[in-house]
């Protein structure tokens, strides 16, 4: 079984002066990162002792976010990773929920690193928890995915195969926060390997001059991103090879790959391979996968997701929990050593979703999906989840929250699709506009109070209010009659 921090420990002697990390923050070498998180480690070990609670990082894409996940799995602390985008009020939600008793920023990490203080050997077990990521949850309370330093483990390990990655040759892109699991991808695939991390800010991102400068900087060589984000880069015409040159992979994972997106990035970039990857964070980032190639365009219409990583099982459900037969449609239920070991301090939410199949831990997704030439195919939700730019949102989330704001007295939130894909989020609420507000002025402020409450891409575009909610024949809000109100 690969040692994973002990093959990171191993590029500070291997190659001290190499870049694990560039961003416009800030370069980190291989040598700074193994000191650094050793000075975190120490000032953890000296803060918190050795009760393995979990310690919020909370930064945006700065070297010292690296230093201060490694720094916490050097103390056996699992880390909670934030984006400094999110309003205090989540921030505040999600270490109470964690039992966090310390948050690092980016400045304590500076400030422990000047320490420069070296810290207590301790050595992580395979049934250790090694971070605990957030995702919104449908009752309005984020919930901390465990994943543990053996889920982690599988999960590389299979990557690495499958990609035949070579020590040292690679530069990885890192769009997605670190936050968002889909990061834990590019992340310790690189740091695994002495490659090169190369992470994109928030704001290079929302200028495109600013994006494809850095882009073409980037020496990429394996893009690992969501599809809608390559979806944006291929509006520009000048996003082909001539500006990434050195790129042989597209790695995509947390939504769905659609076949023209695929299609126009095998034109544009006719020697580089792409990736259609599939799975919960729940089962550490992605557990199916599969090249996209000429053959599965000319096939699949709809594109499947691919074969399950070795020693994890697959199966179909039926309402019943039965596994069904091939080509059949019901739930994805994954079972395997890259399954979490369940929701952080909520044992009612982790039986809900978790169970043993036949001796390995085992995860109700939630998502539907059937079997079809060995391959798994992507066929939808059970529920109120969507993606967003393949941010995952649990609609009752954002309802919950709204239901808390002063004069709401019910919401209802709705996706609002274009092409397939959800584009925004709607929402109907059941309340008064106060004295001489319009509309508007209510919607304006509504989703300013919810902005405070909720991570920016959780915020509904539009916010209408209503009278009454229209309901079905059992009395629930009939949430269809509501969706065709939007076309
Ligand atoms: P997250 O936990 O944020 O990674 O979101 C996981 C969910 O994203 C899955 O349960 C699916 O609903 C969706 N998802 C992930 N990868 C894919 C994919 N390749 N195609 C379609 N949906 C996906």
């Amino acid at each position: 079984m690969l040692d994973l921090l002990a093959q990171i420990e191993s590029w500070r002697l291997w190659a001290p002066r190499k870049l694990a990390h560039v961003s416009p923050a800030g370069h980190l070498t291989y040598a700074d990162l193994g000191s650094g998180s050793d000075a975190v480690a120490a000032f953890l070990q000296r803060s918190l002792g050795d009760d393995a609670s979990p310690v919020v990082v909370i930064g945006h894409k700065e070297p010292e976010m690296l230093v201060g996940f490694l720094g916490a799995a050097k103390s056996k602390h699992p880390y909670v990773p934030l984006d400094v985008s999110l309003p205090t009020q989540r921030v505040e939600r999600v270490a109470e929920t964690a039992g966090a008793r310390l948050v690092l920023t980016v400045e304590s990490i500076r400030s422990a690193v000047r320490d420069g203080v070296a810290p207590r050997p301790v050595k992580l077990k395979p049934d250790d928890a090694y971070y605990v990521m957030f995702t919104s949850g449908s009752t309005g309370e984020p919930k901390g995915v465990v994943i543990t330093l053996g889920c982690l483990t599988s999960f590389v390990e299979w990557m690495l195969d499958e990609h035949m990655l070579r020590n040292g040759q690679d530069v990885f892109l890192n769009q997605a926060p670190f936050s968002f699991d889909l990061s834990v991808m590019d992340t310790y695939l690189s740091l695994v390997t002495g490659g090169t991390l190369v992470s994109l800010t928030a704001t290079e991102i929302a200028d495109p001059r600013q994006l494809f400068t850095s882009l073409a900087a980037s020496g990429t060589t394996t893009w690992v991103s969501t599809p809608s984000f390559a979806q944006l880069c291929l509006a520009a015409g000048s996003f082909d090879t001539s500006m990434l040159p050195g790129v042989r992979r597209f790695l995509f994972c947390g939504e769905t790959l659609p076949w023209d997106l695929a299609a126009q990035l095998q034109q544009r970039f006719p020697n580089s391979a792409v990736w259609n990857t599939y799975g919960p964070t729940e089962a550490t980032v992605a557990t199916t996968s599969i090249r996209i190639d000429r053959s599965i365009l000319e096939h699949y219409p709809i594109l499947p997701v691919g074969r399950p990583k070795p020693g994890t099982h697959i199966s179909v459900f039926d309402g019943e929990d039965r596994p069904m037969d091939t080509g059949d449609r019901g739930e994805i239920v994954i079972a395997g050593p890259n399954v979490s070991t369940g929701y952080l301090n909520r044992p009612d939410l982790t039986a809900r979703s978790f169970f043993r199949m036949k001796g390995a831990r085992a995860y109700r997704t939630g998502d539907r999906g059937h079997f079809a030439n060995g391959f798994l195919f992507f066929d939808g939700r059970n529920d109120n989840q969507v993606k967003l730019r393949g941010y995952r949102i649990e609609l009752g989330d954002v309802e919950a929250n709204l239901r808390q704001l002063p004069g709401v007295r019910d919401a209802v939130v709705l996706p609002l699709r274009r092409n397939d894909h959800v584009d925004a989020l709607c929402a109907f609420v059941l309340g008064e506009s106060l004295p001489d507000e319009t509309e508007f002025d209510a919607s304006v402020r509504l989703r300013r109070a919810l902005a405070a409450r909720l991570p920016a891409y959780m915020v509904p575009r539009v916010v209408r209010l209503v009278a009454t909610f229209p309901v079905t024949a059992n009395g629930k809000v009939n949430r269809r009659a509501l969706a065709e109100s939007l076309t």
